[in-house]
């Protein structure tokens, strides 16, 4: 690529990120593309039609809005997807951000299926990331092959060493599914204890159409906890993320277990994030399709119709979602969760 070119003013903006709501918002996730080398059936369909690379954000774009961000506040970012490292420039964009920590960036960070990870672990411990999320649903291989369609768990585990050792936090997403995995729950949390990771349990979300009807997989983690509480020593953390999930520290171990249940609890009141699209959408809530077109704005008018636009979606953030997912096959919002950023 290109010579990185200096970075962009980092002094403060004035102009602080507080919704209408009066949440501030310090937390951009960017989804660095909605491709994926998998396709876990909770969160896509099997034939999948992504977004045209024309209509992508150039890397230089996304640097460029996410260091705005921070001008404006923003202490952490999350570059996801899709699968972020199956973007050929993710590394570059990973460089370029990570010149920020220290600067106003309090963290950068990435949610990964783990499958290109033994490849880039150094070269993300390198540009200054310091924990990751990777998404295990299973680790056993059969299993984990249904669930992703096509996926080699070994290559995900693979991953997740080549991470520790490249000195990476690594903390564990897995979502829950009946009849799935959802008996394999207590053995994941047992594994995740012994290595020393934290290991966050999610519920399905209605989130863009797949080839099944959701509810046949929701699993309310209101019933997991109740069964995980029986099973382990859990005591209530007091660790607070900003974000969605409430923490349990597991007995015996450094392990932080923790529950994002957008459907048996909601989290919106303390929703401290927006998301960025690989196309230049900012999505000031996961479930709403209202947005601001970043990629216009910074095109036509550059930062301050950058900084016009972001005002504009934090003044409208929706005070909460309202998933359910008991509406069948027909998603809560049309948009994938690998189109928003996950
Ligand atoms: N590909 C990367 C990965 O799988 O980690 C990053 C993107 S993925 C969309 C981010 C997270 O969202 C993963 O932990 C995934 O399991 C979760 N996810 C995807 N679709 C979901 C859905 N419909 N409901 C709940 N979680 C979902
Ligand atoms: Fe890909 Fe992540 Fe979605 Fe699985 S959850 S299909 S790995 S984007």
């Amino acid at each position: 690529m290109e010579p990185v070119p200096a970075p962009t003013d980092r002094s403060p903006v004035d102009r602080r990120l507080v919704d209408g709501q009066g949440r501030a918002i310090r937390y951009l996730r960017v989804s660095v593309t909605d491709r994926c080398d998998l396709r876990c059936r909770y969160c896509m369909a099997e034939e999948m039609t992504f977004l045209p690379r024309s209509e992508l954000l150039a890397l230089e774009e996304i640097a460029l809005i996410a260091e705005r961000f921070v001008a404006r506040g923003v202490t952490k970012i999350r570059l996801t997807g899709g699968e972020p490292l199956v973007r050929r420039d993710a590394l570059d964009l990973v460089r370029r951000l990570g010149r920020s920590v220290g600067h106003g960036l309090n963290e950068l960070t990435l949610t990964t299926n783990g499958t290109r990870l033994a490849d880039h672990a150094q070269a993300l411990a390198d540009a200054g990331v310091r924990r990751i999320n990777v998404s295990l649903d299973s680790r056993d291989p059969a299993l984990f092959r249904h669930i992703t369609r096509h996926g080699d768990v070994a290559q995900v585990l693979n991953g997740i060493a080549a991470a520790r050792d490249a000195g990476l936090r690594v903390k564990i997403n897995m979502v829950a599914l009946k009849g799935l995995n959802d008996s394999e729950i207590p053995a994941m949390l047992d594994w995740a204890a012994c290595e020393g990771m934290d290991l966050t349990l999610i519920e399905t979300m209605p989130l863009g159409m797949i080839n099944e009807d959701r509810a046949d997989r929701f699993v309310p983690l209101t019933a997991v906890l109740d069964d995980l509480r029986a099973r382990f020593d859990l005591a209530p953390d007091s660790h607070d993320s900003g974000g969605p999930a409430r923490y349990w520290r597991v007995g015996g171990s450094a392990t932080r277990l923790g529950l994002i249940s957008p459907l048996t609890g909601n989290f919106c009141a303390t929703c401290n994030r927006v998301r960025l699209t690989t196309d230049g959408k900012l999505y000031s809530c996961l479930g709403h399709d209202d947005h601001v077109d970043l990629r216009a704005a910074i095109r036509e008018g550059g930062l301050a119709a950058v900084d016009a636009a972001i005002d504009a979606a934090l003044g409208a953030k929706p005070a909460r979602h309202d998933f359910d997912v008991s509406q069948g096959a027909s998603p809560a919002v049309a948009r994938h969760m690998s189109v928003t950023g996950g």
